[in-house]
């Protein structure tokens, strides 16, 4: 039953492809996990050329194949605008996922005083100030000052303004969803104080969003493990569990979430059952997987696109690999296990899709066995961390 999920624990299988379903349902079952199992964002319809419409018809077909009869979601992700919102409502999707990066001011980390008082004019600092300005309030995300206060609000307040609307906007055409709030593409990693802040706005202002992901400090990069100091980012993950369970109404949202094995650990920590993880590309790269072995004149073609393309392709994502640092003599299909590999081949999906889609769809038609088994051992291995 497609519905909203709630605040049950949660996991989200993109799938570029529309062929992931029934791998993303063999790996899930019996986790105890939520899945959603349609999630694309609007950047990823762009390039695989897909509509909202198409992805949630996708897994709707493989669910009902499946007999799959619990709870599963569908994520509207990292929208921007207003106008992003209509296709996805119409098509029915439960999980509406807010992006408002390009309304956070980050030069309000280095501005000077003077100018966070000039840009904060229109704000009702009165308000703010009585609201979080308690010397004696301390927390163990810390505590505002009169600077902090206004950095928080020059930085976020616009992002924040946003959300709201978009919410009254969702509010307006569905009775109830889910709604997250991600500032996990922003310059800067959030600090658990701005994190407060923005929950703590937003719950005022009457939002009741499901899930929140904060930018994490280290490097989410895409199709490969956490890159960082583990240490850091398990007493930066206590802050933030800290912030959610004061508030205990929303999740805690990983993005960028696949392939992060070192990390998973930690969030079970840290974060209990108040969590959603979402991971995408890397069922892509279980499809590329699967081709090595049965089509390997299909893959080199792809892998020969994916070296051209990248540089182009890689700008909008956090990736740092390097075309020039791929073992040369790599046999398949182990390539796919190279750092640098991977990453070339997960953004560069969309000219990938341009050039073969229909053939790189019609080979895993042909070879869904061997494509379930690839998905599903691959999501076993970053469920069985998060029981
Ligand atoms: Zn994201």
């Amino acid at each position: 039953m497609l519905s909203p999920l709630g605040l049950s624990p949660s996991f989200g299988f993109g799938d570029r492809l529309g062929l992931a379903t029934p791998g993303h349902i063999a790996a899930v079952k019996g986790t105890g996990l939520a899945p959603i199992f349609a999630q694309q964002s609007v950047r990823e319809n762009a390039r695989t050329g897909r509509t909202p419409q198409q992805v949630i018809d996708d897994a709707k077909r493989a669910v009902e194949s499946a007999h799959w009869e619990a709870p599963w979601g569908a994520d509207a992700d990292h929208l921007k605008t207003v106008d992003d919102l209509p296709p996805f409502i119409e098509a029915g999707y439960t999980f509406f996922t807010i992006d408002p990066s390009a309304y956070v001011d980050n030069a309000a980390d280095t501005d000077p005083l003077a100018v966070l008082q000039e840009k904060v004019r229109g704000s009702d600092l009165d308000q703010l100030s009585d609201l979080y300005l308690h010397p004696a309030g301390e927390r163990v995300w810390g505590g505002f000052d009169t600077h902090k206060l206004l950095q928080a609000e020059v930085k976020y307040g616009g992002a924040i303004r946003h959300t709201v609307g978009m919410y009254h906007h969702l509010s307006e055409s569905m009775e109830s969803f889910d709604f997250e709030i991600s500032v996990d593409e922003t310059d800067a990693p959030t600090t658990s104080l701005e994190h407060y802040f923005i929950a703590s706005e937003l719950t005022r202002q009457g939002v009741k969003f499901t899930s929140l992901a904060p930018r994490f400090i280290g490097r989410f990069e895409k199709g490969v493990d956490y890159i960082g100091d583990l240490v850091a980012l398990d007493a930066e993950m206590a802050k933030h569990a800290a912030v959610t369970f004061h508030f205990g109404t929303y999740k805690l949202s990983l993005h960028s979430g696949s392939d992060k094995f070192s990390i998973y650990p930690l969030i079970v920590k840290n974060w209990g059952s108040r969590l959603h993880v979402k991971t995408a590309g890397t069922s892509y790269l279980e499809a590329l997987r699967t081709l090595a072995v049965t089509s390997p004149e299909l893959f080199e073609q792809i892998w020969s696109l994916g070296l051209e393309s990248y540089e182009a392709d890689r700008a909008t994502y956090h990736v740092s690999a390097e075309a020039a640092l791929v073992p040369t003599d790599q046999a398949l299909p182990a390539l796919l296990d190279d750092f640098h590999a991977r990453q070339i081949l997960h953004v560069t999906f969309g000219s990938a899709l341009t050039h073969y889609g229909q053939e790189i769809r019609a080979e895993l038609v042909r070879h869904a066995d061997a494509y379930n088994a690839n998905l599903q051992k691959h999501f076993c291995s970053h469920l069985d961390l998060l029981k």
